[in-house]
């Protein structure tokens, strides 16, 4: 449910950024959450009692060809959205700003019985499945805390760690939707 980003070659002629770079610190954010996922998230998924993939609460934000391709649709899209807009289409799914969202049922790519996901590890799989629960943006890790395997702490720490010494880590809530947690990072200050 992750990407992992490539290790970058310390032989290249031209030199690395410094660690401080927004860039690189972004980057090195995001093999911490994609490390997270890969080792707390990802293998807890199987046991899981209220699997994300069963989309209550969470939205599922769709392309078309994802929508023809779970939903089996052979009709063209002009045709589905013209039924999607009289309320013939499937009632979970709603149509806005040339996208798709699916919601209150579970997403027909999950098979209930290994509670899994069957196009795992495929294009065709939706972005924000691969980034849910914990990913970086712009900067910063944004983790949903309504994924029953994310510990803010552990979370926090985990993050701690990863960066090493010379940042301190901050976590603030958002104010709307509590259950969301940015994980911000800080230059800690040198000691004289
Ligand atoms: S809510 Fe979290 S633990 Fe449960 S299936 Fe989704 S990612 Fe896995
Ligand atoms: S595409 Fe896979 S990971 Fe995404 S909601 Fe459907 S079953 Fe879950």
């Amino acid at each position: 449910m992750y990407t992992v980003r490539p290790i970058p070659n310390s032989n290249r002629s031209s030199p690395m950024p410094p660690r401080t770079t927004p860039r690189r610190l972004a980057d090195e954010l995001a093999d911490a959450a994609a490390a997270y996922q890969a080792s707390v998230v990802i293998p807890h998924c199987p046991q899981c009692s209220n699997s994300c993939c069963r989309l209550d609460p969470l939205v599922l934000e769709l392309e078309w060809k994802q929508v023809r391709t779970f939903w089996r649709i052979e009709e063209p899209r002009a045709t589905f959205d013209r039924r999607l807009a009289t309320g013939q289409g499937p009632q979970e799914i709603r149509a806005a700003n040339g996208l798709y969202y699916a919601h209150g049922k579970p997403c027909p790519a999950f098979n209930e019985a290994t509670a899994s996901c069957s196009v795992y590890g495929q294009p065709i799989k939706p972005a924000g499945c691969s980034d849910f629960p914990v990913y970086e943006d712009g900067g910063v890790i944004v983790a949903d805390l309504r994924c029953e395997a994310v510990d803010r702490k552990a979370l926090t720490a985990w993050i701690a760690q990863a960066l090493g010494e010379g940042f301190r880590v901050a976590w603030s809530a958002d104010p709307e939707f509590p259950f969301l947690i940015t994980i911000s990072l800080k230059k800690a200050k040198r000691s004289t």
